[in-house]
């Protein structure tokens, strides 16, 4: 048989093949307004070393793994925040926690929530006809005007705050559907309804936001996986949710939806190191929750979208929880809002592999106080006075003004100040005008009320009443 030379009909026919195999794959990846579904993973205080494929040893996380193998891994992935609420306001909206006013958590005493004039992803999605779904955790507020259902969501199921808190209730909708939370079997709980999600709208589009409450304390694995790690019952909750992952995943899979399905993983902030072993591990970075530190805001990030992320692929460069919300919207074609700022940047070049992220910079807040500065490898921190420690907090040594290369000191353990002043003041005149460029920030929304009104009586007395 003669071989295909240069000129021949099968050789010329082979190469027209790959190009057009290559221009079509190019031309979906380019089809901007082509809907697909999104299911984003949040786990809460989940470390930075607790994954397999960001170096944990003794938790199994191979579903997560597969993800980053098959998809991209994020090294320089920041949470806007190193404490729940803020973070979440931030991941819905695109924008700063301190532009609404969310600098702390809620509480179950709290009357106020996320301003129902935010727009969250799920509404910016609604103009591609999306149907949105979120299970599990909102700690956005818990009365009725905050609820997921009046944010863009078209169903709710989960604890409405954080599951250390009194009167953990599982809501439907806008109703309580349990008052008897059994926490040993949320997880599970949390994954079949994820998966009653998907079934129910595979025919899409769909967002289905999964917002463990685990591995937040207090701390419950299944029965199935109690002992099943080599870190104790931390290590096997995060197991559990790795299972959940590839519950998620296998079932994109069978229904054939995993070349239509755009899946990420993160961690609302750091690990609660107070905790001890019942919190994370924050592997090579400095401190955890709680704190401006890596440790509190560098989140383990990993994103999976099969033919349009190339497999294995790992972007070093700075990106926040904040891309997603102009992420979606660049890939789907639908305008941002033009009344207000969004801060978080478009990722899709990144994820398609075409472009860097426009902007490398970050500020980090603690509450209502801006404490660092990230520009390209540079992270500069404000002087700090400290904290004594509590049941509740890390005790953290005061420090004068740090400068910290990231790139070769990611455990900001070498304090550069001295040697590069010329730098820092740089840092620091960049830092302050960005923060003045926000302009004049609202009054913190979330304060502690009158514990006589916890969520349990308002639940309560409303119910009595109908
Ligand atoms: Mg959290």
């Amino acid at each position: 048989m003669m071989k295909p030379t240069f000129f021949s009909f099968k050789y010329i026919a082979k190469i027209s093949l790959f190009f057009l195999w290559a221009s079509m794959a190019h031309l979906q990846a380019q089809d901007r307004s082509r809907p697909f579904n999104v299911v984003f993973i949040f786990v809460d205080d989940l470390g930075y070393g607790d994954l397999g494929c960001f170096g944990a040893t003794d938790i199994k996380t191979p579903y997560i793994d597969r993800m980053a193998k098959e998809g991209m891994k994020f090294t320089d992935f920041y949470s806007a925040s190193s404490v729940c609420s803020p973070s979440r306001a931030a991941l819905l909206t695109g924008r700063y926690p301190q532009r609404m006013g969310i600098n702390r958590v809620f509480f179950p005493e709290s009357w106020t929530g996320m301003s129902p004039s935010e727009v969250t992803i799920a509404e910016l999605l609604e103009e591609k006809n999306y149907t949105s779904g979120i299970v599990g955790k909102w700690h956005l507020g818990h009365r009725n005007e905050f609820l997921p259902l009046q944010q863009g969501f078209d169903s709710y199921f989960g604890i409405p705050y954080s599951n250390d808190m009194q009167s953990v209730v599982y809501m439907r909708g806008n109703e309580v559907a349990n008052y008897s939370v059994n926490q040993q079997n949320t997880t599970k709980t949390y994954t079949q309804e994820a998966l009653k999600f998907i079934e129910k709208n595979k025919d899409g589009p769909f967002f289905l936001y999964v917002a463990h409450n685990m591995p937040h304390v207090p701390i419950y694995a299944s029965d199935d996986f109690l002992g099943t790690s080599a870190k104790g019952l931390y290590g096997d909750v995060v197991q559990e949710l790795d299972w959940s992952v590839g519950q998620i995943v296998k079932k994109l899979e069978s229904l054939r939806l995993l070349q239509d399905t755009l899946v990420i993983f993160s961690s609302d902030n750091g690990p609660w190191l107070v905790m001890e072993d019942h919190g994370g591990s924050a592997g090579v970075l400095r401190e955890g929750k709680q704190f401006t530190f890596e440790g509190g805001m560098r989140v383990p990030t990993v994103a999976m979208w099969k033919g349009t992320i190339k497999p294995g692929s790992v972007c070093t460069d700075l990106a926040t929880q904040m891309d997603w919300f102009p992420t979606f919207a660049n890939l789907l074609d639908i305008p941002l809002p033009d009344d207000r700022s969004i801060d978080g940047r478009d990722l899709s070049g990144v994820l398609l592999g075409q472009a860097k992220r426009q902007g490398d910079d970050f500020l980090f807040f603690d509450g209502e106080n801006l404490q660092g500065y990230r520009k390209g490898k540079w992270k500069i921190k404000k002087p700090f006075s400290g904290t004594n420690g509590s049941p509740w907090q890390m005790a953290v040594t005061a420090h004068d003004t740090l400068l910290f290369d990231l790139r070769k000191d990611p455990g900001e353990t070498h304090n550069l100040y001295t040697e590069q002043k010329d730098m820092a003041l740089m840092l620091f005149k960049e830092m302050e005008a960005k923060l003045k460029e926000m302009g004049p920030l609202p009054k913190s929304l979330v304060v502690i009320e009158n514990a006589d009104q916890s969520h349990l009586k308002y639940l309560k007395e409303k119910h009595e009443k109908q």
